[in-house]
């Protein structure tokens, strides 16, 4: 693993120059983007320069080709800042990854280059009105025509859709399919006549980050626009694809439950109650060790799940536990860093509240914690059958 003990020195120098692109370009800025929900279009700019649209991508196609490992701590880091960045690169590289694995040749030529340099951005339009975590239950349909596919359906809830160039969009190619999944396909849509952004979702945290509902009506794409050219591989290949997220949002949780832990930490020597800093006080004390201790193990958690991933095993389950620990971290110590901080705590002048409006999401996004559980059980019976 690409642990910190055994971090290339060129991976140690894109890790230098993600945190001074933290403390430089987004640390200054994030409150006020996020207050107003304003595109992060200055950030995405810099994130173009330093390579992070090609992070997870392979230098043959011009990107960084870095472990998942070295990825998740660039997460982390950027998640201590502001969770919304994150979420500009997660989508993109899952679809990426998806192309990268299970694309054609000439699709990773023509989509993997202009990917990594972050010329043309995306993400993953899975999610419906009417069905999130039952993926099989989509109606989104692609129908052939002599070369084309023709689109239509809607998608809710697509992360980098209205800003973004393209998305990997999970299509039924064969509605009548046995079991459906057989019948699910997934399809490069760039922007063009018939895909319409009806219109970006107002949210509770997670905001700059465009996150829109979709329309596609009659969108004609070439054939050649199928991942791996076969029908009925789309949720196959879009889960694949998903580990990677899971990795993502593990590192996310990690992140935003370390900064609620070091900015408690902070808080705690110098407020004082009763003659004392308040963290001489033995509930503070409780506080703080649990959430210290939840930060440990969400990162293992999160470092062994990309080691997994790293090493070409199957890591649904590894990835799938990260997520699980690390975003109940996040949401724990939000809530802990919260009763720390006290009123101050609630006030938008401080980080904490938006921490503790941030982290709910991560419960939810790339699959909730209530499917990751079945996922993880699935596996235990599966790897240990009597
Ligand atoms: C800010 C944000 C960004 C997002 N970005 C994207 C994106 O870029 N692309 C995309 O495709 N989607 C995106 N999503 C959608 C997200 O992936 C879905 O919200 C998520 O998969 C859950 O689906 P749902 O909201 O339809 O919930 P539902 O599937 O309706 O589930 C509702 C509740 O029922 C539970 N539940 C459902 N089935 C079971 C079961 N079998 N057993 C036990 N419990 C169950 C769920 O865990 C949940 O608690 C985003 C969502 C948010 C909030």
């Amino acid at each position: 693993m690409n642990n910190a003990a055994q971090r290339t020195s060129e991976e140690v120098m894109i890790l230098d120059s993600v945190d001074r692109f933290l403390e430089r370009d987004v640390r200054p800025v994030a409150r006020d983007l996020e207050a107003s929900d304003t595109y992060p279009q200055s950030i995405v700019d810099r994130m173009v320069e330093l390579g992070l649209f090609g992070a997870t991508i392979a230098p043959e196609y011009g990107g960084l080709g870095l472990s998942a490992s070295t990825y998740a701590t660039i997460i982390e880091r950027i998640c201590t800042v502001w969770m919304s960045v994150s979420g500009i690169v997660n989508s993109h590289l899952i679809m990426a990854a998806a192309v990268q694995r299970f694309g054609t040749d000439e699709q990773k030529q023509s989509y993997l280059p202009r990917f990594a340099s972050g010329e043309l951005r995306g993400g993953i339009a899975l999610t419906e009105p009417d069905c999130g975590t039952d993926l099989q239950a989509i109606r989104t349909r692609a129908v052939r025509d002599a070369d084309d596919y023709v689109v239509n359906g809607a998608k809710t809830w697509i992360s980098n859709s209205a800003e973004g160039g393209i998305l990997a969009v999970l299509v039924k190619t064969d509605p009548k399919a046995e079991p459906a999944h057989r019948g699910m396909s997934l399809i490069l849509i760039e922007k063009g006549p018939g895909f319409s952004v009806v219109r970006k979702l107002d949210k509770l945290g997670y905001r700059g980050i465009d996150t829109a509902e979709l329309v596609f009506e009659d969108c004609r794409v070439p054939r050649t626009s199928l991942i791996g050219a076969q029908e009925g591989r789309g949720l196959q290949q879009i889960l694949a694809g998903l580990e990677l997220g899971r990795i993502n949002i593990a590192a996310r949780g990690v992140g935003i439950a370390r900064a609620c832990l070091d900015e408690s930490i902070a808080y705690a020597q110098l407020r004082r109650s009763f003659g004392k800093p308040i963290c001489e006080h033995q509930a503070i004390q409780m506080k703080l060790a649990d959430m210290a201790t939840r930060v440990e193990a969400a990162r293992l958690l999160t470092e062994s799940a990309a080691q997994a991933y790293d090493s070409g095993e199957r890591c649904d389950m590894e990835a799938g536990m990260a997520k699980l620990h690390a975003s109940e971290a996040a949401i724990s110590n939000s809530v802990d860093a919260m009763r720390i901080h006290g009123a101050y705590g609630y006030s938008r002048e401080f980080n904490i509240e938006r921490y503790y409006r941030d982290a709910p999401l991560l419960a939810i996004g790339e699959g909730t914690n209530e499917l990751q559980r079945i996922i993880i059980s699935r596996q235990l019976i599966e790897r240990n059958k009597v």
